[in-house]
């Protein structure tokens, strides 16, 4: 069993990294694929980039080159429903391009002549992720420290499984919410890599989860802690969550 990680945030694989033991390293198309084992499985972990083309290129490596079984792609999202908080944590079992839009020829969002709008993660894998995350939301305290829980308020974070809006946008303006949204389904946060991954996964039949920290509620503060957010707490989530979910795989 070969399972990739993929993060957009050079803090979360650094993150990842430190935690995991890697043997080596292969660098192709400017990305560095490091290569190791935990608990019996194999694990490649790599930066992606930010936006779409950054992380179809480097999961179309993954899957090419280094043949995984399965693409984990972890990082942070904007919240588009406000019921959910910074700290939250979604898992999509879809996501769509929102930049996407070939009307009048196509439908808005749907990837022309493919007759496809949402692409989907892989099912089987929802109950071991949800478990994961449940449990490093149990041990926060264990993968952050006291001071970061405390000043982004993170007494009691939540799960929540659904729709992820992916495009090469940064959203911090809360007039365009409204415009991310997809008639039917529950949007929950928006990013710039989902529905890229998602799909390469979906055309390859590969197994993909998409798991993101809620870092913002993408309004006009949604720069103002990204980055000691990031560093401080998100990569925590992201190297936490991704152990909890090998060590039930394996
Ligand atoms: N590296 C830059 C830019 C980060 S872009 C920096 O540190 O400032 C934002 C990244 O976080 C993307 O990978 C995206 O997937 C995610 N993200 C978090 N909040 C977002 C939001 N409100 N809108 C879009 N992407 C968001």
């Amino acid at each position: 069993m070969k399972i990739a990680i993929m993060a957009a945030m050079p803090e979360e694989v650094n993150t990842i990294h430190d935690v995991i033991p890697f043997e080596q390293e292969v660098s192709q198309a400017k990305r560095t694929y490091y290569i190791g084992q935990f608990n019996g499985i194999e694990v490649i972990l790599v930066y992606s980039r930010c936006g779409k083309v950054s992380a179809a290129s480097t999961a179309t490596t993954l899957i090419e080159k280094f043949r995984v079984d399965e693409i984990i792609f972890t990082g942070v999202a904007g919240a588009v429903d406000q019921q959910l908080n910074v700290g939250d944590v979604v898992l999509g079992v879809n996501a769509y391009q929102h930049d996407m839009d070939a009307r009048p020829l196509f439908p808005r969002f749907e990837v022309p002549l493919t007759d496809q709008s949402l692409h989907q993660t892989c099912e089987k894998n929802t109950a071991l992720a949800k478990k994961a995350i449940s449990n490093f939301i149990d041990n926060k305290s264990q993968y952050i420290g006291n001071e970061y829980l405390e000043k982004f308020k993170l007494h009691s974070p939540s799960l929540h499984v659904g729709t992820i809006a992916t495009g090469d946008q940064f959203i911090n303006n809360p007039s365009h919410h409204e415009g991310l949204k997809f008639d039917g389904n529950h949007v929950l946060a928006v990013e710039m890599e989902g529905a890229a991954v998602a799909q390469v996964c979906e055309e390859h039949e590969i197994p993909c989860v998409l798991i993101r920290t809620i870092s913002d509620k993408a309004d006009h503060s949604a720069p103002i802690n990204f980055q000691d957010f990031i560093t401080n707490v998100a990569s925590h989530y992201s190297s936490g969550i991704v152990r909890e979910y090998l060590k039930l795989k394996s």
